[in-house]
Order: structure tokens, then C-alpha cells, then sequence
């Protein structure tokens, strides 16, 4: 593969230069062309929700190629769009009334903030302030990346960004530190804060750090005071990955718009969806055409892709996925502790399907010298794991088996093992 003219996302081509040739897939495998089989330990990127290549779906994808390949979503419609709309319209809270289509979760923020701060100039009442957690991550795009936190990822890129005003990440005992922050924030700035975006109970790039569902709630509640729209990022912990379909309901809150993407096509085909409250989308309803929401891709509303998400979201009820989700959950549990054991890593912790720790005593970071090192190590054992610096985490598709995951458990303390040796210099 060294002669592919590729350029990989993530990639340190000088330090990687081969890639893992994939031939196929299929529920929680990976095949590749040398012959082996890899279980993919974090559904590639977080896509993948019930398997890849879920007969289902690739059955609904192949009816919609017959039928409807790609429009302009401008005037025109079609059924599968208009079938997914109101599947999502009827899994999200009520006042989520409007669904926008974009084809990545970096869209899918882009067009929160751009509905957001274009709900506020319409108002003629323009608030510019945009409120963020530290170690957020929203993307790549240079709106996502501006509410993001600063740092390697965006290192070459922050005189660029706009400034955002950001809020302690809330660890655990010292949660009123953050509230007490947006809280001295609104009283300050009330009519310039227009809105607040988190990524509901975990912060999933940041190394899976996870927060509690009364601090998502304190910060929901200071937006309803001050009439902060409040923004949650789903792209990674929706479709059942903290425990619920969205992470939001365990909080009981109603955010005004959604992210949504990865898991809303099982990772089948590129797609995000933007929720958005009726008050947000009737300040852009208007006889004159400037106050037209300008925000488009060339692939909004995809068929293919709808019908994808359709038949994603119908396999929750026909698969009993809430149930599987749960005896993941459990099954993930009962291995915590051998893990918890262990001197050589902290801070084992769980969330619905989601499973991190820390290892120690090694450099802390994105580019801790760690992370490559347990990569490879992990691919020569056939697990697809790709540690965020010093975090290990696993965060599997719904269809795992129990026998895979004490083989990822497994292989996660054999690389343990093998780094306390050195082994791991060479790999
Ligand atoms: N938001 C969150 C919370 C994410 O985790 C990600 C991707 N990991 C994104 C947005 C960006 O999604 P995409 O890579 O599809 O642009």
C-alpha cells in the first residue's frame, strides 16, 4: 500500500505508511485481504451500531438504488427523507419539530451554530457569544473546530477560529465549578450569550471523559433562564451509547437543537441531521428571501442514505436493540474489575457500551508515544483498539459476543503486560 496516492484523516503517513487493506465486513468483523479478522472494538470511528453490513440494511439501501438515486434537495423531496423526518421528529423530544439534513457530524454543527446564531440576528437582538466545554471536540470543519478545544488538532489553525468562551470540563466532586462558571458568565453577559454547546455526558475525543447527567441538567436549566439555546451534540453518544438512544434523556432535558450523525445510517452511508425547535426555524420563515436559512450541501437528504437511517432506526424495535444494549452493558461490567485491579491503569470507567481507563506512568496526551505502540500491538492481535494518548477505550457495535469481548479485554492486558516488559518498543 506504500504507493497509494491516499491521504488518510489521522494519519502520520511518515510513521504509517501502510494501511489495513479491508475486504469485507460483517457484524462486528473486519476481513482483510491478508486474511485476517479484526473485531472492530470501536465501530470504526463510532459509526457502527449494529453490525456491519446488516442484511436489513443493505436489503433497504439496494430497493432505494432502484428507485431514487440523488436530488437536489432545494423544492424538491422524497419519501424516504420524508419517512426519516418524521421517525426523527417522533424519537426526540416534542419540541424538536424540524429536521435539517447535512452528511457529517462537523455539518451537522455547523448548521447548529449557524441556526443559532442566525435565530438571534433575525431577532434583531444579535448575541454572538458562544458557550463551550474545555476538551470539547465538535469536528474539523472551522465552525466545529472553533468550539472545540484548542490544541494539536488545531494548533495551526487557532488565529483563524473565532473565540469562544469556555467552561471547566466538570470532574467528578467539582461539578459546581462549572456550573458556578456559566452561571458568574450569564450574569455578566446575558444578552450576549446566545448559545451553549455541549456533548451530552461524555466528551468522546477528549478521551471519553465522562460527566453527570444533574451537571447537564444545571447547565440546561441556566440556558432556560437566560434563554440560551442549548445545543447537544449527539454525533457520538447518540444511538444507545451511553445507555439510552440519546444521552440527553438522562438528564430530562429538551435541548433546542441536536446533532445527529454516525449511528443514524449504522455508519452505512455519510449522514447528520440537525434538530431544531419551531421558534428557531420560524425566525428564518419569512416572505423575504434573505432570511432563507443559506446552508446547504450538495448531498442533503441523500435517498440512499435515508433510507439507510430508516432502516437503522427500524431494527431498535425489530432487534430488541434497547435489551442488547443493556446485556452489552452488563457483559462489559462483570469485566471491569479484572481490569480495575490492576496497578498499571486508572481511572477504569463505563457508560452504557463505553468502557475507557488510563494507562500510567507514561506521557500524558494526544501524542503520547503509548498510543501507537498499543495500535499496532492491538491489530497484531486482531482488535481493532486505537487509543486516544494514554486512553484506552472500547465502545462496540451492538451485535459484540460475550467471547469477543474477553478477547478485547484480554488483549487489552496482554498489551499491558507486554508494555510493563518493553515488548512493545519493537512492535
Ligand atoms: N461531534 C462529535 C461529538 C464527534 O465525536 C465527532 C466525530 N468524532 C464530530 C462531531 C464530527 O463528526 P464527523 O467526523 O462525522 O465530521
Amino acid at each position: 500500500m506504500t504507493h497509494s496516492p491516499i491521504w488518510h484523516p489521522f494519519t502520520q503517513h511518515a510513521l504509517f505508511p501502510d494501511s489495513v487493506f479491508i475486504d469485507r465486513a460483517e457484524g462486528a468483523y473486519l476481513y482483510a485481504k491478508d486474511g485476517r479478522r479484526i473485531i472492530d472494538a470501536i465501530s470504526s470511528w463510532w459509526v457502527n451500531i449494529h453490525g456491519h453490513n446488516h442484511p436489513k440494511i443493505v436489503a433497504a439501501v439496494q430497493e432505494q438504488a432502484t428507485k431514487l438515486d440523488q436530488i437536489i434537495f432545494a423544492g424538491f423531496t422524497h419519501e424516504p427523507a420524508e419517512r426519516l423526518a418524521e421517525k426523527l421528529v417522533g424519537l426526540t423530544p416534542p419540541n424538536l419539530t424540524r429536521v435539517f439534513y447535512s452528511d457529517s457530524g462537523s455539518t451537522a454543527v455547523e448548521v447548529a451554530l449557524k441556526m443559532a446564531l442566525g435565530y438571534w440576528a433575525h431577532k434583531d437582538e444579535p448575541r454572538r457569544g458562544v458557550v463551550a466545554l474545555d476538551h470539547a471536540y465538535h469536528g474539523d470543519t472551522f465552525g466545529a473546530m472553533s468550539v472545540g478545544s484548542r490544541g494539536v488538532f488545531s494548533e495551526l489553525y487557532d488565529n483563524f477560529l473565532f473565540d469562544v468562551h469556555r467552561l471547566p470540563f466538570p470532574e467528578t466532586g467539582r461539578e459546581h465549578l462549572t456550573v458556578e462558571a456559566f452561571a458568574r458568565l450569564l450574569k455578566k453577559q446575558a444578552n450576549d450569550i446566545a448559545a451553549l454547546i455541549v456533548e451530552p455526558l461524555v466528551l468522546g475525543a477528549a478521551g471519553m471523559r465522562i460527566y453527570s447527567a444533574a451537571t447537564l441538567r444545571s447547565l440546561y436549566a441556566l440556558c432556560r433562564s437566560y434563554g440560551v439555546i442549548f445545543i447537544a451534540d449527539e454525533v457520538m453518544t447518540g444511538w444507545g451509547r451511553t445507555g439510552t438512544r440519546f444521552a440527553c434523556e438522562q438528564a430530562h432535558i429538551d435541548p433546542d437543537i441536536v446533532c445527529l450523525s454516525k449511528g443514524l445510517t449504522n455508519g452505512y452511508l455519510p449522514m447528520a441531521a440537525t434538530l431544531a425547535t419551531e421558534y428557531i426555524y420560524q425566525a428564518f420563515y419569512n416572505t423575504d428571501r434573505a432570511k432563507t436559512f443559506f446552508h446547504s450541501t450538495s448531498f442533503t437528504g441523500n435517498p440512499l442514505a435515508c433510507a439507510a437511517a430508516c432502516a437503522s432506526i427500524d431494527l431498535w424495535e425489530e432487534d430488541n436493540v434497547a435489551e442488547r444494549i443493556k446485556t452489552l452493558h452488563d457483559h462489559q461490567a462483570a469485566l471491569l474489575p479484572r481490569l480495575a485491579a490492576r496497578k498499571d491503569i486508572e481511572n477504569v470507567r463505563h457508560i452504557g457500551i463505553i468502557m475507557a481507563l488510563e494507562v500510567c506512568n507514561v506521557r500524558q496526551g494526544y501524542l503520547s508515544d503509548v498510543a501507537p505502540k498499543l495500535y499496532r500491538y492491538f491489530l497484531s492481535q486482531g482488535v481493532l483498539l486505537r487509543p486516544i494518548g494514554q486512553t484506552i477505550y472500547m465502545l462496540p457495535p451492538y451485535c459484540v459476543s460475550q467471547d469477543d469481548l474477553n478477547f478485547i479485554v484480554g488483549a487489552i492486558e496482554r498489551a499491558l503486560d507486554a508494555l510493563a516488559c518493553g515488548d512493545l518498543e519493537n512492535i
